[in-house]
């Protein structure tokens, strides 16, 4: 079941289409994000301790709104 309807969406980071598949979308401001351009983004946050090695925080870089997959 995807989240996302049959429009195309673009990544809020690199501008790029995005799916379903590979990309999720705020719940907050409807923003979409890749997982990779997440995992970009949130490798510059480690600082924040939301952030170990082995957990992933997927926190939209347009709102700050900090969700799960
Ligand atoms: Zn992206
Ligand atoms: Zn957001």
């Amino acid at each position: 079941m995807g989240l996302f309807g049959s429009d195309t969406y673009y990544c809020t980071v690199c501008g790029t289409e995005a799916d379903d598949s590979n990309a999720e979308q705020c719940t907050q401001c409807g923003s979409v994000t890749h997982h990779k351009c997440f995992k970009d983004t949130s490798n510059a946050k480690v600082e924040d301790n939301l952030i170990t090695s082995d957990d992933v925080v997927l926190r939209c870089p347009d709102c700050g709104h900090v969700g799960e997959v």
